[in-house]
């Protein structure tokens, strides 16, 4: 396995206390797969990227548990600099927001070439010209010229290529994007999402997806970790969980994707709200939103239960929702 996330957790302090943003998150990325992460805003998706990244610098934020292994290795016991040789040339990630990941003072160009001046040892000739090559493999077009302009002189679409380039730039074994196309217009949203899918492809690498719309990744992804106040309550082959969810969020979620088959019936997302962090529910946390909850739910924490080989779910019911 590639990539593995044992039992993480990860907390902020607060003014108002100690948010629990991960608890106990475990999953498998293996060599070439896609894994999408799928949950609301604050159910834990990009903490735990960002804590597997090695950038969660926030000041108040604290890995208190777990392990992230990568080939193997903990990267949660390596130094800084063995941990920035892995990110860049191991692993790579793509940010929602390119503007403010890029930096706005260097060229286009000397940020994707410095990526070959410090971990390749090339010349700033050379790099350039790596750099020029980058831009047209993310089909930017007039790439010759538009290595020498800011990041501000791209257009959304254009920029989130050069943040896929920049990611690529090392041939990493993984790459994790975190909502890579949400602040996109649809049309260029289906055309990043393609481009990334056919690199992916093309370089055999990992590509861990973080998204909260199920809508694109059923195209893109082989397996899908839901999540929901910082924990997995459920991961699956894409088709499984399409086709018949084993935990009553999942399916909450697919009703409210909107589908070819389901034209005219009424959208309704997953009612209520997602719980504070600082307070998360007792038992299961998704029961004061769960149609289906009973007087357990709200005592008792359900654990993984093995819905089969490669399927979990955390519902004390999944053989209500997986056969309901
Ligand atoms: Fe709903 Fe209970 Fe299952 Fe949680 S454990 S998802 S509250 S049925
Ligand atoms: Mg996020």
């Amino acid at each position: 396995m590639l990539l593995e996330v044992r039992d993480l957790h990860v907390e902020f302090r607060t003014r108002d206390g100690v948010a629990k943003a991960v608890n106990g998150v475990s999953y498998g990325v293996d060599a070439g797969e896609t894994l999408a992460v799928l949950g609301e805003s604050g159910s834990g998706k990009s903490v735990t990227a960002q804590a597997v990244m090695g950038i969660l610098d926030t000041p108040p934020g604290r890995i208190t548990g777990g392990e992230i292994l990568f080939r193997g290795r903990d990267l949660l016991r390596l130094k800084e600099e063995e941990r920035r040789a892995i990110r860049g040339a191991g692993m790579a990630m793509i940010f929602q927001d390119a503007l403010s990941a890029l930096n706005p003072v260097l060229s286009v160009g000397d940020q994707l070439g410095e990526m070959f001046v410090v971990h390749r040892g090339m010349s700033r000739k050379d790099a350039r010209a790596k750099a020029v090559e980058l831009m047209d493999r993310v089909r930017i077009p007039a790439a010759k010229e538009r290595v020498r302009q800011y990041p501000h002189q791209f257009s959304g679409g254009m920029r989130q290529r050069v943040m896929i380039a920049m990611a690529m730039a090392l041939e990493p074994a993984l790459i994790i994007a975190d909502e890579p196309t949400t602040a996109l217009d649809v049309t260029v949203q289906a055309q990043v999402m393609d481009l990334l899918a056919e690199l992916r492809r093309e370089y055999g690498m990992a590509l861990v997806l973080i998204t909260h719309d199920l809508g694109v990744v059923a195209d893109v992804a082989d397996r899908i970790a839901v999540m929901y106040a910082g924990r997995i309550v459920e991961s699956a082959p894409v088709h499984d969980i399409y086709q018949t969810p084993a935990h009553p969020y999942t399916r909450g979620l697919l009703d409210s994707v909107p589908r070819l088959d389901h034209k005219g019936r009424e959208l309704h997302a997953v009612k209520g709200l997602p719980p504070s962090l600082l307070d998360i529910p007792s038992g299961c946390a998704f029961h004061p939103r769960c149609p289906t909850a009973r007087d357990v739910c709200r005592t008792d924490a359900p654990p993984r239960y093995e819905v089969s080989e490669n399927r979990g779910s955390a519902c004390h019911f999944w053989r209500e929702c997986l056969y309901g």
